[in-house]
C-alpha cells in the first residue's frame, strides 16, 4: 500500500511572468506542509499532510513563489545530447561530436565522442553507447566482488531511476542506474559494492557497512560525492 497520492501536476505563476509545474503530494507521515524544488526542470512539490486539503497547498505555494524563483535560478542547467555537449564520463569529459559521414556508429576518439549518421538519431546513439558501457563497466564488478563474497549474481539490469542508484533484489538480482558511468569511477565502485553487499546483509547495519569496507575501503568519500553531485547526473541526455 502506498503511503502517498499524487495529484495532477499544476501551473505556479511566478513573479517573473513564468510559470513552473507543481505536484501537489498527499503523506501520511508528513507532519507540515513541505515545499521541493525538483531538479532539473521537473518544476516544484509541495506535500500536504493528513487534514491539509489541496487549496491551502496551492495558497502556500504561492506564497513561496519568491522563494521558488530563487531556486530555479541556481540549478544548473540541462545539458541534451547534441553535438559539442560535453558530458562527464569515469572521471573524464567527453565532448559529443556528430560526424554525419564517418564509418560505423559511435566511436570514442581524442577526448570526442563521435557519432555517424543522422542527427536526429544523435541522442538515442549516445544512450545505447553509455548504456553499454554501464554495463561493460558494471557487470564484471559485482560478478567479481559478489565472487570475493562467496555469493552469486542472477541478474544485472540497468535502468534510469530518479532516486536511487542502485537496488538488489531478494531474488539475487542487481539493477543500477546507467548514469553511473557519468560518475568518477570509485563512485561507481562503491555503488557496485554496496548493491552487492545487500547480497549477504539485506539492510543496512554495521555488519553491512563492514562488507562494503571489505570491498572498496570506507565509502564516506564517494557517499559525500553521491549527496552532493549525484542530482547533477540527471541533467544529461
Ligand atoms: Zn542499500
Amino acid at each position: 500500500m502506498s503511503p502517498t497520492a499524487t495529484r495532477a501536476p499544476r501551473r505556479l505563476p511566478l513573479s517573473d511572468g513564468r510559470t513552473v509545474e507543481l505536484r501537489v503530494r498527499k503523506s501520511r507521515r508528513a507532519r507540515r506542509m513541505i515545499l521541493r524544488v525538483l531538479p532539473f526542470g521537473a518544476g516544484v512539490e509541495v506535500v500536504l499532510p493528513p487534514g491539509v486539503g489541496e487549496a491551502e497547498g496551492l495558497d502556500f505555494s504561492r506564497r513561496r513563489a519568491g522563494w521558488i524563483q530563487s531556486h530555479l535560478e541556481e540549478q544548473l542547467p540541462r545539458v541534451p545530447f547534441g553535438d559539442g555537449a560535453r558530458i562527464p564520463f569515469l572521471g573524464e569529459t567527453l565532448i559529443l561530436r556528430h560526424c554525419p559521414r564517418m564509418r560505423g556508429a559511435v566511436r570514442r576518439e581524442e577526448g570526442e565522442l563521435r557519432v555517424a549518421g543522422d542527427m536526429a538519431h544523435l541522442p538515442r546513439r549516445v544512450a545505447d553507447w553509455l548504456k553499454a558501457r554501464a554495463r561493460e563497466e558494471i557487470s564484471p564488478r559485482a560478478h567479481g566482488m559478489a565472487e570475493r563474497l562467496g555469493r552469486r549474481v542472477e541478474r544485472i539490469g540497468l535502468r534510469d531511476p530518479r532516486t536511487r542508484w542502485g537496488s538488489c533484489s531478494a531474488k539475487g538480482g542487481l539493477s543500477f542506474s546507467w548514469r553511473l558511468v557519468l560518475a568518477p569511477v570509485p563512485v561507481l565502485d562503491y555503488v557496485v559494492a554496496h548493491e552487492t553487499a545487500h547480497l549477504v546483509e539485506h539492510n543496512h547495519s554495521p555488519a553491512f557497512w563492514g562488507v562494503v569496507e571489505k570491498l572498496v575501503g570506507d565509502p564516506c568519500e564517494q557517499r559525500q560525492w553521491l549527496r552532493r553531485f549525484g542530482p547533477d547526473l540527471h541533467r544529461y541526455g
